[in-house]
């Protein structure tokens, strides 16, 4: 077992900031926790690093050296191996929906009332009702809040003069890790917007957010 003795990270728990990992060829893979990324580097399989140092790791003593071996830790880390990125990075890839990441992809806010909620107010609406053979994936779930979810009932924003702020989408690989990211850091956030896709409507928001030095998501 590493023991961190020194954190360069400012913030409340340093620790719990993750790592991206991506294959050989940059691709992103997933996030992983400091634990994980001192093993890929203990075990030679980190191929680069790119990012910022976030942690430094203090390993064993090497028997031979007598030295302390020390691994220094980056915000994104390549990795070689069998676990390749490929054919998750393709348009036919779909992502799992659930609330959270949805909440995300819509940051937040009611795709009907157009205002901001904390997750624990906002609900997954299927834009075509299932009772209407509509289906239950990305193009067909918004974010909406309870008072526009109850007025829309079983109805499609057409029958219930509603209209949609936004269309939903989609996200690709590279998206929905960037929407899985506990905490994003800046240069984490613009390696994966890199890899979006260009038609992206993440594109603008992440532009901004990263125009203004931001992390993400921002504390609400
Ligand atoms: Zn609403």
């Amino acid at each position: 077992m590493h023991d961190i003795t020194q954190s360069l990270e400012r913030g409340p728990h340093p620790l719990a900031q993750q790592v991206l990992r991506t294959d050989i060829a940059g691709m992103p893979l997933e996030w992983i926790d400091y634990r994980e990324a001192a093993r890929l580097y203990h075990t030679a399989q980190v191929a680069y690093a790119c990012g910022s140092l976030l942690f430094r790791v203090r390993g064993g003593f090497n028997a031979h050296t007598g030295r302390r071996s020390v691994i220094e830790v980056s915000s994104i880390i390549a990795t070689e191996g069998g676990l390749l990125a490929l054919d998750r990075n393709t348009a036919s890839y779909t992502p799992p929906l659930n609330n959270k990441t949805l909440f995300r992809r819509d940051a937040n806010i009611c795709l009907y009332c157009g205002n901001l909620f904390r997750a624990s107010d906002l609900t997954r609406d299927h834009v075509t009702p299932i009772s209407q053979g509509g289906r239950d994936r990305w193009t067909n779930v918004v974010t909406a809040c309870r008072r526009c979810n109850n007025h829309k009932g079983g109805r499609t924003p057409e029958q219930a003069g509603m209209q949609l702020i936004a269309v939903p989408f989609k996200p690709s690989y590279a998206e929905y890790i960037f929407l899985k990211g506990r905490r994003v850091l800046a240069d984490q956030m613009a390696y994966l917007l890199a890899h979006f896709p260009r038609s992206s409507p993440l594109h603008r928001r992440l532009s901004d957010q990263l125009a203004r030095g931001g992390e993400w998501p921002e504390p609400m």
